[in-house]
């Protein structure tokens, strides 16, 4: 029988009510059976397991990624696929970390999580964990996993985990991934987009999981006093910047900006561009207001969500040991993050 590790670390599915106090607690989810019997009629070895002490995805930090990637990769082996429950509001950066950690899976890792927890009557958690566990669970006619990357399952549809994004804090539609198609869609049946699915050259995969925190996100806006960010372009404490920039990459001329940009970059310091918009790509150079970026050699971020490009540069920071290397990975796509 096809076994699946679902893991645990947290997050508003893995909560019931205490009748007493009425107040949401996480349960053990050693006895998740006794909240969904359902699990005992699919056709799938489930094992479980969860953190310690299961956390609000909000405390989420890259100790719990490497912790979680240690997990899957000692036991990478004995499962056909994994499901971790996470909490939906940093699921994504996890997702997205999770894939530049372990590239060249051969097995899914599907995350999923609920907007309702598990013991609630209008739950959304009990369709997505059972699908989810379907999803990694799937194989193809020679017996290999349908899915063979990190993917996240919400509301009927499955999204490449470093495409995806948070998009709405109360509807079950919590999920989106803006600039790439679905993985598979739910309904009567589940159905794969076999052309959309990533696949890896590699026959194992390959773990790598030094990540740099000396990164920043910085979101433009018009007006932005560039001093009161002066802090930032410090290469001593920050060696990559996410900029988000307005439209197709583009920012205001200011001369204390683009100067206080520039040094930083010359010093050695790497600056990702990145669209506001919840749909599109950077094209540097489009338009006069994007030109300087490539004149000072911003790197285009193309259409990476910030999730994506934030934990890609904390990754390749991490992994590479010179700047020109950090600018060359940084710029190209390692596991169907961003357009070619
Ligand atoms: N605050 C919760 C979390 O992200 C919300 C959720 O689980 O959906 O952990």
């Amino acid at each position: 029988m096809t076994k699946v590790l679902v893991i645990y670390t947290g997050g508003t599915i893995g909560m019931i009510k205490d009748p007493e106090s009425g107040l949401l607690n996480s349960f053990d989810f050693n006895s998740v059976y006794e909240h969904i019997p359902e699990l005992n009629r699919l056709n799938v070895e489930i094992d479980t397991m969860s953190f310690k002490k299961p956390i609000d995805s909000s405390e989420i930090t890259p100790k719990h990624w490497v912790e979680l990637a240690e997990c899957i990769k000692k036991s990478y082996s004995a499962y056909d696929g994994y499901v971790v429950l996470h909490g939906t509001d940093t699921m994504s950066f996890t997702a997205s970390a999770l894939s530049f950690m372990i590239q060249g899976l051969q097995k899914p890792i599907i995350f999923t999580g609920s907007q309702l927890p598990i013991g609630v009557i209008r739950t959304d958690g009990k369709e997505n964990l059972i699908t989810a566990i379907e999803i990694a669970a799937a194989k193809d006619s020679n017996g290999e996993s349908i899915v063979q990357e990190v993917a996240v399952y919400f509301e009927y549809s499955l999204y490449r985990g470093n495409r995806s994004s948070k998009v709405s804090s109360h509807q079950f539609e919590a999920f989106k991934s803006p600039n790439y198609p679905e993985l598979a869609v739910a309904g009567v049946n589940i159905k794969y987009k076999w052309n959309s699915l990533l696949r890896s050259q590699h026959p194992e995969p390959i773990y790598q999981f030094d990540l740099s925190t000396s990164v920043a996100l910085l979101k433009i806006f018009p007006g932005m006093d560039i001093e009161i960010y002066k802090g930032i372009f410090n290469l001593a404490q920050t060696k990559g910047i996410v900029l988000e920039t307005f439209g197709s990459g583009n920012a205001p001329s200011n001369i204390a900006m683009q100067k206080m940009m520039e040094q930083y970059v010359e010093a050695g310091g790497v600056i990702l561009n990145i669209t506001q918009c919840s749909t599109g790509g950077v094209k540097q150079g489009a338009y006069q207001t994007s030109s300087f970026f490539n004149k000072i050699g911003v790197i285009s971020g193309v259409d990476m969500t910030a999730e994506a490009a934030l934990t890609k540069l904390m990754f390749v920071l991490g992994t590479c040991t010179s700047v020109a290397e950090v600018k060359e990975l940084i710029s190209t796509p390692i596991c169907g993050e961003m357009e070619r």
